[in-house]
């Protein structure tokens, strides 16, 4: 079973992307993360993709091709749930290819919605710490003591979370995911949730999808 969770940066996918990923048994492939850890390592492409990335720019669809063959011929229990891909409908294009060389195809695109405003409010009120990476919303939910991280290390803002990027996140996310949106809803597998809600809502709405799409797909259906 092959799930994406799609929506705008602060929408909360990635966190409904982890909970679905321990609940099915799905590798989550959260490819800003891949990255992030890809600028870390000595790579000929660390600096090219750090600049990128700080710019609140795509990195390029053949850098993105590489760093998903390697992660999608992992081990992945019972499929994969895709958090920040497709972005684009070359992305749509490659995934899908790579899925049918496998027998499988994207069963569910979920497109958390949540408005402009919304995003810019969370964005910018979101802390990562520099020890352990866990991440806090300053506003929704702040660390223990309000300024460090509950296991004391400092908590700094990402460079793509600062307005200016922030700003050309979004107008990316509108003008290249709105097509891979357009194609979802062509291929008949676009679910569209209300973001603005509480987390476990939010999930409980998402897994009474994927159970009865697990139900469909089970043998004797
Ligand atoms: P995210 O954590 O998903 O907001 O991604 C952070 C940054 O990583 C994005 O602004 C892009 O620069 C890069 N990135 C993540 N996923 C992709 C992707 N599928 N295609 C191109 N660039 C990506």
């Amino acid at each position: 079973m092959n799930i994406v969770v799609l929506g705008p940066q602060g929408s909360g996918k990635g966190t409904q992307a982890e909970l679905l990923s321990e609940k099915y048994n799905l590798l989550h492939v959260e490819t800003g993360e891949i990255l992030r850890k890809l600028t870390e390592t000595t790579s000929p492409l660390a600096g090219e993709v750090r600049d990128i990335m700080n710019e609140g720019k795509l990195v390029s669809d053949e850098i993105l091709e590489k760093v998903l063959r390697e992660t999608l011929n992992k081990p992945n229990g019972s499929g994969f749930v895709f958090d920040g891909t497709p972005r684009n409908v070359v992305q749509y294009g490659l995934i899908e290819k790579i899925l049918k060389s496998k027998g499988e195809k994207f069963d569910k695109i979920v497109l958390i919605n949540i408005s402009e405003p919304e995003t810019i409010k969370r964005l910018s009120s979101r802390r990562t710490c520099e020890e352990c990476g866990k991440v806090y919303n300053l506003v929704t939910n702040p660390p223990k003591n309000g300024k460090t991280c509950d296991c004391g290390g400092r908590l700094i803002q990402r460079e793509d979370d600062k307005p200016e990027s922030i700003k050309k996140r979004l107008q990316t996310y509108h003008e290249q995911t709105s097509k891979v949106i357009d194609s979802a809803k062509k291929d008949g597998i676009l679910v569209e949730i209300d973001g603005e809600r509480p987390i476990d809502e939010i999930f409980c709405e998402i897994s009474s999808i994927v159970d009865k799409l697990k139900y469909e797909n089970s043998p004797k259906n």
